[in-house]
């Protein structure tokens, strides 16, 4: 009976000394592992840092800066009223933070909330878990003195960070070719050149400084026919290349659907002589040709392409113009382009997971997820390892000031050895591979697909 009664006693005490061992070494895999994760060079695949001085701003602080993050879509969403950024100089902190502290409060929760303090913290060296009224005060006097000296504090976070390069999207000025090369690697978004197609007889004429290039280049002064204007698409694309372009970059969903029918020369020879009478379905078809047309070339000269996929920033829009599935015919078709899809595709991260299982020429990036939900990027991470090779995932921040790529890149971290410390407790991977796969997904991959 005595000897009956000890035995659970004594699984309970061996239990008792296991268990804490295990969660102890689990936490050390785990620091061990965001500690190779720090000394990574990283690559990242896409950012849209702005500067400061570019944005008309002549004094920031907090409030800029959330007027131009990702939070502040959650701010709107929570209730919260649109502000213009340049209001700062005439409204007082305090005044800001009465009108909108409580709608900043009830975003707490939120992954673009917790990246953005996270950026925050890291460049400041706070320890803050939420906003305060006060805290914000002190933080904007900071800001507005960093701000001050932009260009030596984005150094110091560029450093601190130990990025490598940002590849750059400059949507908002789609066909500046120019970048700082100490800290950028250009990308060149090619939305705008498939959108002119049907008025390019109407948008480009000799005030354009690339289309007068173009004049001088080709002879051709007029776009009057399809291969007019293909000609001056591929004169933008070897420009780009030219100025060290090392891939394209489609974001139309923000503008339509993503899905791009086979169309015939003849049929967009014909709609490009008539536009810009057009009706939607013929202007969508005569954007859809361009489109696959870049795709060829961007297989002759080897440029990968980057698509948006799924979820929208901002408030308002059509969620499933970004469907991933809707790709799947340009993979079939384009087998030669390589194809670096962003986003997680999320909400239809299974779908963008299938597709880089399916196809040699589909890479699965991870830009942004972690920021729009932490935990879907874990859950996906650890999908896309299931299904796929470790040499197509990338990781991009996709933010417009250096302090939330900072977060971004945090965020990023934590969910790769999140995934890959329960991997190796559950004796699925070794550590040697798991410090692999994070130095190919924040570096090597990125530096192979755009060979860089
Ligand atoms: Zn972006």
């Amino acid at each position: 009976m005595k000897i009956q009664n000890t035995k659970p006693i004594l699984l309970t005490i061996i239990l008792l000394m296991i268990i804490p061992g295990c969660n102890q070494s689990k936490i050390d895999v785990y620091q061990r592992l965001i500690h190779h994760a720090n000394s990574v060079k990283v690559i990242n695949t896409h950012e849209h840092q702005r500067h400061p001085k570019d944005l008309g701003y002549n004094k920031s602080n907090f409030w800029t800066l959330l007027n131009h993050s990702y939070l502040m879509s959650d701010f709107i969403s929570a209730g919260g009223t649109f502000y213009n950024a340049n209001q700062i100089d005439t409204i007082s902190l305090n005044q800001f933070w009465e009108k909108n502290g409580d709608f900043l409060n009830y975003a707490a929760n939120t992954s673009y909330y917790q990246h953005f303090i996270k950026g925050i913290n890291i460049c400041y060296g706070l320890s803050e878990t939420n906003f305060t009224k006060e805290g914000i005060e002190q933080l904007s006097f900071q800001i507005e003195k960093n701000y001050n000296n932009y260009d030596e504090w984005f150094n110091e976070c560029f450093q601190k960070a130990n990025f490598e390069t940002m590849l750059i999207d400059q949507f908002w000025d789609n066909h500046n070719l120019d970048v700082n090369n100490k800290y950028f690697t250009l990308i060149f978004p090619v939305n705008k050149l498939v959108y002119d197609a049907a008025p390019a007889k109407l948008v480009y004429t000799d005030k354009d400084k690339h289309f007068q290039k173009f004049i001088q280049y080709s002879g051709t002064d007029k776009l009057n026919t399809i291969d007019d204007y293909l000609a001056f698409v591929d004169f933008m694309l070897q420009s780009a290349m030219e100025k060290g372009a090392v891939g394209l970059k489609n974001s139309m969903a923000y503008g339509r659907s993503i899905d791009y029918e086979d169309v015939s020369y003849d049929k967009a020879k014909v709609l490009f002589e008539q536009s810009p009478q057009l009706a939607p379905e013929e202007k969508k078809a005569l954007e859809d040709f361009v489109f696959h047309w870049i795709l060829e070339k961007a297989a002759e000269y080897n440029l990968p392409i980057q698509i948006h996929t799924g979820y929208l920033a901002g408030n308002g829009n059509q969620l499933d113009n970004g469907q991933p599935v809707k790709l799947n015919n340009l993979f079939l078709q384009h087998p030669d382009t390589k194809f670096d899809l962003f986003h997680g595709g999320f909400p239809w991260t299974g779908e963008f997971t299938a597709l880089g299982k399916m196809f040699p020429n589909v890479y699965l990036d991870l830009v942004w997820l972690p920021q729009i939900s932490k935990q879907r990027a874990l859950v996906t991470f650890n999908e896309i390892l299931d299904c796929v090779p470790y040499n197509k995932i990338l990781w991009g921040g996709d933010c417009q000031f250096i302090e939330e790529s900072v977060g971004s890149l945090e965020f990023g971290k934590q969910v790769l050895c999140e995934v890959l410390a329960k991997r190796i407790s559950k004796g699925q991977l070794t550590e040697e591979n798991a410090k692999r796969i994070i130095t190919a997904v924040l570096r090597d991959n990125a530096k192979s697909l755009f060979d860089i």
